[in-house]
């Protein structure tokens, strides 16, 4: 009885004093916060507890992994995480790669995820999904890296570094929808070369073989309007 008296008691001090108590507890934490924390990291050792938390964070993963919100979520956040620090990635990749072991052990961590069937799965659902955005991403890439060129005779290509392509002829300004060429004067140096229209291409193949195109193309208007004239 005295008991439940005390228990009754405390509630209500508790109820009363409750701000009052919340703050000495803050006040307390902020004392002993380096123990407090210590304490936890210690509890964090403990083998039973670390084997506890091991099965509570799979059980916790084996069942958020079967809701598909979540997954979402997952994906979105570690697209976020690499976009926020892309250059860093890319820097410590750079440096792994100096790396002999790195190098080899990436290699074979690469090669054994793609023999599995999870990566066929993804790899061909993926390229299903973007099959359209990857097309014009290679079209794209080859055409700014790569230059066709007859080689005894045969067509093949060779990896160029080409300035990059903004859709325009830069010799007439007009909007290439189809193709452009890449005119170059050196084939020792054929990143050295202009983004041109098929028509300039052939304007200025004519100038670079010596065609003097400042006496041709008046002579050939010349000759044109004097030969209509006559017709008509
Ligand atoms: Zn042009």
């Amino acid at each position: 009885m005295i008991n439940e008296k005390k228990k009754d008691y405390n509630k209500k001090w508790h109820a009363e004093h409750k701000l009052e108590a919340n703050a000495r507890r803050k006040e307390w934490y902020q004392q002993h916060k380096d123990y407090s924390l210590e304490q936890v990291k210690q509890r964090a050792q403990q083998p039973e507890i670390k084997k506890h938390k091991k099965e509570y964070m799979g059980q916790w993963y084996a069942k958020k992994r079967e809701d598909p919100e979540f997954i979402k979520q997952q994906k979105e956040y570690k697209r976020q995480w690499y976009q926020n620090h892309k250059e860093e990635r890319k820097a410590k990749a750079k440096l792994d790669y100096q790396i002999p072991e790195k190098r080899e052990s990436h290699k074979k961590a690469v090669q054994k995820y793609k023999s599995t069937d999870k990566w066929n799965v993804t790899n061909t659902e993926w390229r299903t999904e973007n099959h359209d955005e990857l097309r014009t991403n290679n079209r794209n890439w080859e055409r700014e890296n790569t230059l066709s060129i007859m080689k005894d005779g045969k067509r093949m290509k060779i990896r160029v570094k080409k300035r990059p392509f903004n859709d325009k002829c830069e010799l007439c300004d007009k909007e290439i929808i189809f193709r452009p060429d890449w005119h170059h004067w050196d084939k020792q140096h054929p990143e050295l070369g202009v983004w041109v229209c098929q028509a300039c291409h052939d304007g200025v193949e004519s100038y670079e073989h010596g065609c003097n195109l400042y006496v041709v193309i008046p002579k050939y208007i010349e000759l044109k309007t004097k030969l209509m004239e006559n017709r008509i």
